[in-house]
């Protein structure tokens, strides 16, 4: 670690702390002295506080009144580029710092005194008798594999008091160990021999190993469909990075975490790489963290908020599937892990790889603009093709009521039940059924908090609201007038077409994917390698299948309601929709039979249906492009959503309204404000939402004119004001 300040004894230190305080505040270096980037705790009126040493302190007040730093944490020193880019990312997001150091310090235990720590685990015996709490214990123990746990966190996944885990540590069924210090993960080899690569592959493994070399920030697309290689190329960059002795990330959306890649990465090097994802433990996190900071760890692979670890100097970001909606984190601090991991880059001379079949459009727009590098796979890898697609024109198929499968689909899946092969009917929608109606008076049933209707899970026999997640038992009679026995569903969710498919294929094993089925992630992708292995004929699905799983048996996509995602005014509905539909015919013909993707569809001719169907992707983004730059829309120019809620309906649009009024600093930049309006989904949790939008140029100061706009005004009380700079959703 070279050019880190060092401060002696007494010198003045500013202190960033994770206390929501606007600014940081002056120390003074405690004994020993300290780095600039040093975790400290730090007095804070009666309290001990958590911080970093951002810099040499300001003085200018009363010396004699500055107190010194309590201590300096065992931990390695936040590089200047995690300060840096920390503060650009508040700068960007308009989150207040600390709010940001808060995202960079989820270290478990980071302030924890030292001295021995204990941790838990599996142990040799099994609990003399076995209690319902005691086996809530031995599950998490074995859903976790191996895993160390603290006490507080093993009683708190098994839902039992740590009186229970310390019964069954005295029978021997869990160990109790004194904490060995955290240790290095074993390095990785990035000289094992890797598959023989394609000759496109191998062409793109080479300039993105020369990037890598050049150790200058650079951000290349890597673009390939699904099954085309993407991963074992940048792999290929990893391998280059770990060689030069830079640290390595790899970004996916949590869905795709599977062990199975897991196992891939290390069958490549030998060993497995650090894992950050919401199904760690805190005994593994803890330990991750501070192995980022001292270089202890080569390749870390993980979830959005993997990018907020305090690497020691990182060399490389991938970002698989780049265009998952799930980077953007839509609660808290407001940011988009894809762009921040680019920002990130450019702070610590690194190289970006975006990967994706279908990048989203400020991707697509950055590269042709020559900002991005770009990279194109053209083929499958082997024998795997691209499956062929079909629009089946709904107007023409003879459609019993209370049916979603056409004669069409129901026999292409005849076919490859007869065969042997698996197929995949994909809708976007949980539950039973989206609407529930009375048919007697014809009131449909809502949520009493929400602006949203109460869908049906009949899995679980309740009504469920998806905005705010209030659920309740479905009632007998109709809650408006009373009667009975006549409320009924109206259209389909996944669980209404797995009874469908069970009438129809009484014979056929189903599985339903969809994210309320799973209590645990961990479950989930349980259930996700079974299916890959054959376990299921019939497979029925939300958007969770669309997500790189590889199906090999898999040889049909039917998709039952294309038209889903083209209906709403949302600016990036055709986008969303082209990616969803591409990405889940994808998952058909990836082993050795080829595929075929049938869109259910009663607008064959609409310009989204017939850009999949062509399989022209470039002319699909250049239309959708075209007419962006018409509208002076992102990527073309910048959207900032201001989202105001109150459970007052009154207090959020007269606040909305003062703060429309108010726009002379977003005139002074050319930015229109559009609103005060009732946002698309008008009540969450009982809070009345109103959203603002501002629309400007590329290319002005958006952020400082934000600030100050906003700063004009004080909330009222109890009103809430987030601001999402570059809004992916407007619910
Ligand atoms: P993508 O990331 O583009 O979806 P993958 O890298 O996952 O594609 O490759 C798809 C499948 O093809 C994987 O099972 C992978 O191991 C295999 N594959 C790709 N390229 C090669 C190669 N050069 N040699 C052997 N197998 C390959
Ligand atoms: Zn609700």
């Amino acid at each position: 670690m070279t050019g880190l300040s060092f401060y002696d004894p007494g010198d003045l230190v500013s202190v960033l702390t994770t206390e929501p305080l606007g600014r940081a505040l002056d120390y003074r270096a405690p004994e020993g002295g300290c780095f600039a980037g040093a975790f400290v705790e730090v007095p804070l009126g009666p309290r001990r506080v958590l911080g970093v040493v951002w810099g040499a302190g300001e003085g200018g007040y009363d010396l004699a009144k500055v107190r010194p730093v309590t201590r300096v944490l065992d931990a390695a020193p936040m590089a200047e580029a995690m300060r840096a880019f920390l503060t650009r990312a508040a700068d960007y997001t308009l989150t207040p710092l600390p709010a940001m150091l808060r995202l960079a310090t989820r270290a478990p235990g980071l302030a924890d005194p030292p001295g021995p720590r204990r941790i838990y685990r599996r142990g040799w015996a099994e609990p003399d008798r076995m209690t319902e709490p005691r086996a809530r214990v031995m599950d998490v123990l074995d859903e976790y594999g191996g895993a160390a746990f603290t006490l507080a966190e093993l009683a708190g996944l098994a839902g039992v008091s740590t009186g229970v885990v310390k019964g069954l540590v005295k029978q021997g069924a869990v160990a109790e160990e004194e904490a060995p210090r955290d240790l290095p993960y074993p390095r990785l080899d990035p000289d094992r021999p890797g598959k023989a690569l394609a000759e496109d592959q191998d062409a793109a493994a080479a300039t993105l190993r020369a990037a890598v070399r050049g150790g200058r920030y650079g951000t290349t697309l890597l673009k390939g469909v699904t099954g085309s290689g993407k991963t074992e190329v940048y792999l290929e960059a990893v391998a280059e990075c770990l060689r030069t002795g830079r640290q390595a990330l790899v970004l996916l959306p949590e869905i795709a975490l599977t062990s199975e890649f897991l196992t891939r990465v290390e069958e490549r090097f030998g060993a497995m790489p650090g894992e950050w994802h919401s199904g760690v433990t805190q005994t593994e996190r803890r330990r991750l963290w501070r192995m980022a900071g001292e270089g202890g760890v080569g390749l870390v692979v993980g979830a959005r908020s993997a990018l907020f670890l305090p690497f020691r100097d990182l060399g490389l970001i991938v970002v698989d599937e780049e265009h998952d909606t799930s980077y953007k984190q839509e609660d808290g601090v407001l940011y988009n892990a894809r762009d921040m991991a680019v920002l990130r880059a450019s702070l610590t001379d690194a190289q970006v790889i975006l990967a994706s079949a279908t990048p989203c459009l400020e991707t697509w727009a950055n590269a042709e603009a020559g900002k991005y590098a770009r990279l194109d796979l053209t083929s499958r890898f082997g024998t795997a093709e691209l499956p062929e697609m079909h629009a089946i024109d709904m107007r023409a198929e003879r459609m019993e009521a209370g049916r979603w499968i056409g004669p069409t689909l129901a026999q292409a899946v005849r076919d490859r039940l007869d065969r042997g092969e698996q197929s995949l009917l994909f809708l976007n929608r949980r539950g039973y059924a989206p609407v529930t109606i009375c048919r007697a008076c014809g009131h449909q049933i809502g949520c009493d908090h929400c602006d949203a209707r109460m869908v049906e899970h009949r899995f679980l026999k309740r009504l469920v609201c998806h905005q705010c997640g209030e659920t309740r038992p479905m009632p007998a009679a109709c809650p408006s007038c009373g009667v009975e026995g006549r409320l009924a569903p109206v259209g389909p969710g996944v669980e209404r077409l797995a009874e469908e498919v069970a009438l129809r294929f009484p014979e056929a094993r189903v599985a339903v994917l969809s994210s309320d089925l799973f209590g645990t992630a961990r479950a989930l992708k349980d259930k996700i390698a079974e299916i890959a292995a054959g376990g299921a004929d019939i497979v029925i699905g939300t958007q969770l299948v669309a997500k790189g799983h590889n199906f090999p048996l898999l040889t049909l996509v039917g998709v039952i309601d294309a038209d889903l995602g083209l209906q709403g005014s949302d600016l990036r509905a055709a986008e969303r929709t082209f990616q969803l539909m591409r990405q889940v015919s994808g998952r058909a013909g990836r082993g050795e039979r080829p595929g075929v993707a049938l869109l259910q569809t009663y607008q064959p001719e609409h310009a989204v249906i017939r850009a999949i169907l062509s399989g022209d992707e470039e002319a699909f983004w250049r239309a959708e492009a075209a007419e962006r730059q018409a509208a002076g829309m992102p990527p073309y120019g910048r959207l900032a959503g201001i989202i105001l809620s109150s459970p007052d309906v009154q207090t959020v649009f007269d606040f909305g309204q003062a703060l429309a009024r108010a726009d002379a600093p977003l005139r002074r930049i050319g930015a229109q404000v559009f609103g005060p309006a009732p946002a698309p989904v008008a009540r969450v949790r009982g809070r009345h939402r109103v959203r603002l939008l501002v629309k400007a140029a590329k290319g002005v100061a958006l952020q400082p004119a934000l600030a100050a706009w906003v700063a004009q005004l004080r909330p009222p009380a109890n009103l809430r004001l987030a601001i999402d700079i570059d809004p992916q959703s407007f619910y």
